[in-house]
C-alpha cells in the first residue's frame, strides 16, 4: 500500500531528496509520486527551467527519483500533483484551469491511461516509447508556454530512440 505523505512542497522536497534518518528512508521507499496528465511528459523534457526556483528544484527532485529508480509508483491524478504542489504563490495561478485540464486530457488519451492509475514510472515510458511522437507535442500541448523551447519534443525523442531520462544540467 503506497504511503501518501504530506503533499506540501517543503515535505515532498524532504522526503525526495534528503532522506537521511531510518524513518525518513522508510517513507521515501513508500512513496507515490502524484502526477497529472500532461506532467508526464513535462517530465521527460525538464531541463530545470520552471516557475520558481522551488517549483524547479521540486521537479528537478521528482525527476531524478524517476531517473535512478525507475520502478518508482506513480499514481495518475486529476488536478494539481506532486509538481503543483510549488507553484509558487503570488504568480496568477493555472493548475485548476480548463485549458490545463485539457492538456491532462490530451495526454493521457494518447498514452491510453486514464485518472486513479498506480503504475512503475518503466511503464510510463514504455507507453511513450509505443505511442507517442516528438512532434505531437504541438497537438496535445498546443497552449503551454513551454513547448516553443523544444526540450519537450527532444525527451520524447530521447526516450523513443531506447535512451534513459538524461542527467540534469550540473547546476540541478
Ligand atoms: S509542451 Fe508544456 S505541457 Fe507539453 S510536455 Fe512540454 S511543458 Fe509539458
Amino acid at each position: 500500500m503506497p504511503n501518501f505523505i504530506s503533499r506540501s512542497c517543503i515535505l515532498i522536497g524532504i522526503a525526495l531528496k534528503d532522506a537521511r534518518s531510518e524513518r525518513a528512508r522508510e517513507e521515501r521507499l513508500n512513496l507515490t509520486i502524484r502526477l497529472r496528465g500532461h506532467h508526464l511528459l513535462c517530465l521527460l523534457g525538464f531541463r530545470g527551467m520552471g516557475y520558481s526556483e522551488a517549483y524547479a528544484a521540486n521537479m528537478a527532485n521528482v525527476y531524478n527519483r524517476l531517473k535512478d529508480e525507475p520502478d518508482t509508483a506513480v499514481t495518475i491524478v486529476q488536478g494539481p500533483d506532486d509538481l503543483c504542489a510549488c507553484f509558487p504563490i503570488g504568480v496568477e495561478p493555472h493548475c485548476e484551469n480548463e485549458s490545463v485540464t485539457e492538456l491532462d486530457g490530451n495526454v493521457l488519451r494518447k498514452l491510453g491511461l486514464h485518472v486513479g492509475l498506480d503504475m512503475p514510472w518503466t511503464d510510463v515510458i514504455e507507453r511513450v516509447r509505443g505511442g507517442v511522437e516528438p512532434e505531437d507535442i504541438h497537438t496535445l500541448c498546443h497552449t503551454c508556454q513551454w513547448r516553443s523551447y523544444g526540450v519537450c519534443e527532444a525527451g520524447v525523442r530521447t526516450i523513443k530512440s531506447g535512451q534513459w531520462l538524461p542527467a540534469l544540467p550540473d547546476n540541478r
